[in-house]
């Protein structure tokens, strides 16, 4: 890659997606930022107006996708980093939501992102370098009550994302999935969906979950976590994985042993289903994803 970057990061008029716009505009690199509503990334374009390129687009749009990445090439030639940044929350139980939410949170957070992903591979491929950038989330890890399908998406994103470092690296393009813990951004108040809330689940942990988010102030700087995200495309050795925030490390520290408790707590019942043919196949799945 040379040196100054061309970046396209999706979901940029607020939050992280603002914070890493202008620290990758102030490090002197290329921009292509998306945003929903015409006029929203002015501010962007006004900091560099021959280094930035807002384009107004929904990720849930798959034909807006394409042209976006289109543009994208025409501006600049080529695409160094994406980063599949735009999403939204979407609280209540799974009976308190309708069909509808479900399907759009599915369609922002988790096939919004495949299908931008799929339209920058085939340049990435060609050049033989790239760098994908997917903001998932501690919540794409671990899971509470009341954020069913968001988990969903970021759980999904985070397997998805997974399974594509192994397809590319071949081609010299680097996979990031970022968990960030709670960011002082609009994600929990005014970009946050909600379903009506029904009162069979009064007095039961969701209740609890609704209220302890209401009273809860994010521990994350944006800005700070924007300069971090900038700083994974100039190391060779980028991270499948980064979590920010010391509640998302304080979390998975606690959570990601007990998985393998249970796998242990319950490895005579796992062992008991083998054929006989069973070792040959785990050495050459563990020889695949060492
Ligand atoms: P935010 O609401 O301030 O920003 C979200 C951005 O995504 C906005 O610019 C919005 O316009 C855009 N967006 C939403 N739906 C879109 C769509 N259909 N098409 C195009 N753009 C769309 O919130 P944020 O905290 O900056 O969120 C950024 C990312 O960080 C999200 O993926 C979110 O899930 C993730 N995240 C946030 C937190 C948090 O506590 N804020 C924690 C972990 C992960």
């Amino acid at each position: 890659m040379s040196a100054q970057k061309v970046w396209l990061i999706t979901g940029t008029s607020t939050g992280l997606g603002r914070s890493l716009a202008e620290t990758v505009i102030a490090r002197g690199d290329m921009l292509v930022a998306t945003v929903r509503n015409q006029g929203a990334g002015r501010e962007l374009t006004e900091l560099a107006p021959d280094r930035v390129k807002v384009v107004t687009m929904d990720v849930t749009d798959a034909a807006a996708i394409r042209s976006c990445v289109q543009e994208a090439y025409r501006a600049f030639g080529r695409i160094d980093v994406l980063v599949n940044n735009a999403g939204y929350g979407l609280f209540g139980a799974v009976e308190e939501i309708t069909e509808e939410q479900i399907r759009r949170q599915l369609e922002t957070n988790l096939t919004g992102s495949i299908l931008m992903t799929k339209e920058v591979l085939p340049r990435m491929r060609e050049q033989r370098s790239g760098h994908i950038i997917q903001i998932s989330s501690v919540g794409g890890q671990l899971a509470t009550p009341g954020l069913s399908i968001y988990h969903a998406t970021k759980w999904g994103i985070e397997g998805f994302c997974e399974s594509l470092a192994g397809e590319v690296a071949a081609f010299g393009i680097k996979v990031t999935i970022v968990e960030p813990g709670g960011i002082r951004t609009d994600w929990a108040g005014r970009s946050m969906d909600h379903g009506d809330i029904l009162a069979a689940y009064e007095g039961t942990p969701i209740a609890q979950i609704r209220q302890m988010r209401e009273e809860l102030v994010p521990s994350g700087d944006p800005d700070k976590m924007a300069r971090v995200i900038a700083g994974l495309t100039l190391r060779d050795d980028a991270p499948l994985r980064l979590t920010l925030g010391s509640d998302a490390y304080t979390l998975l520290q606690q959570i990601l042993p007990k998985r393998l408790e249970q796998l242990e707590a319950e490895k005579v019942l796992t062992l008991s289903t083998d054929t006989e043919h069973a070792g040959a196949a785990s050495d050459g799945w563990k020889q695949l994803l060492k």
